[in-house]
């Protein structure tokens, strides 16, 4: 199969691990019948998320079917419609660049869904990899030239961002953004974020162009010059036990954005009477709290899921307008195991996004 950019397609050329911690092999798999409220999309972009790697690592003992294509920070152009999307998106043409995130379905009839949280949807809802549409399609993620998916999935992609640099925003910049605007992040207040990687970059130019003052913990010294270029005021290094010491009690809302389990005791520590402790880092083992550590200070502990399409649309603007831009390690498609490794070692700034081939097939 040969696709020109604006080309419909029939299958997909994408990488898919077939066992847990698997290394990435080339997969072709045929497209599902376009539903009547779905578009496709020939991927340009796609992000590696730390949640592909808890995925194909089975961190959070969840079972998939195999082979299993990752991929949720997706960016390309539309090359295919269904007939309900001109009713239900009618700026979407063919051509027009859209990203998708990790969300690939709601029930768009819940309590949930009618306050467009559909990440919270309780009745039928799928992810964009490794979950079952109702006709029984198993959902194939963002490391594949084409993709399908109902277009209120779909958000528009301003112009004036670069589509490399966009895609993190799709699941990186939604995960932190929704969180920091729900807990009325702005001036006056001291914000710390947990993790200087994909989604804790992203956080930190978040809670800056929001107004807050704010702070980068990070167990990486050598990311503060960075951190600071991104937005941070200040810097705490975590291993630092006399600056965590400094720090008690002084932040009105920490975002921990880690991967792997902190020391939660030390980090609530750190946090305001009345303060907030939000977690959207997903690590593979349960959060050990004191509970006299959240008691005697009156502290929320917050968790959050991503973002709705809507909230989508409001960051990516956002970040038109305020020149908000994540910071990215381009790969092209087929280096997708090293890209892997280096999420897997700490050893990227900030995010890597891999660059589709012109032709959408492989290069044989
Ligand atoms: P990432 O790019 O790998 O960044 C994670 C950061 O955590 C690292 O850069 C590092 O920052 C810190 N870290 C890693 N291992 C650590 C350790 N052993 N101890 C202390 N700090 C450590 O990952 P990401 O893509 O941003 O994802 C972060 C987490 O968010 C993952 O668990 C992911 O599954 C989760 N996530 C959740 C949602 C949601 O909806 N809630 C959505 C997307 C992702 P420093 O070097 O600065 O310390
Ligand atoms: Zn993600």
């Amino acid at each position: 199969m040969s696709a020109a950019a604006n080309e419909a397609a029939e299958s997909s050329h994408a990488y898919a691990v077939y066992e847990a911690k698997g290394e990435f092999k080339k997969h072709v798999f045929k497209l599902h019948k376009l539903g009547d409220d779905e578009l496709e999309l020939r991927v340009t972009h796609s992000g590696i998320c730390h949640s592909d790697i808890h995925t194909i690592d089975g961190d959070w003992g969840n079972k998939f079917d195999i082979p299993i294509v990752p991929g949720h920070e997706i960016v390309g152009q539309i090359t295919k419609l269904g007939p309900n999307v001109a009713k239900l998106r009618p700026d979407f043409k063919i051509g027009t660049r859209v990203g998708v995130g990790p969300q690939a379905l709601a029930c768009q009839s819940c309590t949930q869904c009618k306050v467009d949280r559909q990440q919270y949807c309780t009745g039928t809802r799928a992810m964009t990899y490794g979950e079952q549409l109702p006709d029984g399609y198993t959902t194939r993620g963002g490391y594949a030239s084409f993709h399908r998916v109902d277009c209120r999935f779909a958000v528009l992609v301003p112009e004036k961002l670069d589509p490399a640099n966009a895609a993190p925003l799709l699941c990186a910049g939604i995960t932190v953004y929704a969180p920091l605007k729900k807990l009325n992040v702005g001036p006056g207040m001291k914000v710390a974020i947990i993790g200087i990687g994909g989604l804790g970059h992203c956080a930190v130019q978040f809670a800056n162009a929001l107004g807050a003052d704010v702070t980068a913990i990070s167990r990486s010294a050598a990311k503060e010059d960075d951190a600071k270029k991104l937005g941070a005021h200040h810097f705490l290094l975590s291993t630092d036990q006399d600056a965590v010491k400094a720090a008690a009690g002084t932040f009105d809302v920490i975002l921990n954005t880690v991967s792997a389990n902190i020391d939660f005791n030390a980090m609530l520590g750190l946090v305001a009477p009345q303060g907030t402790f939000a977690t959207v880092g997903a690590p593979p083992d349960p959060m050990s709290i004191q509970t006299f550590a959240v008691i005697f200070r009156g502290i929320t502990i917050m968790g959050s899921l991503i973002g709705s399409p809507a909230q989508m649309e409001e960051m990516l603007k956002l970040c038109a307008e305020k020149d908000i831009v994540c910071q990215t390690e381009v790969l092209p498609f087929d280096k997708v195991n090293e890209g892997i490794q280096k999420v897997r070692d700490n050893n990227v700034r900030f995010r890597v996004v891999m660059e589709m081939p012109a032709d959408a097939t492989y290069a044989e």
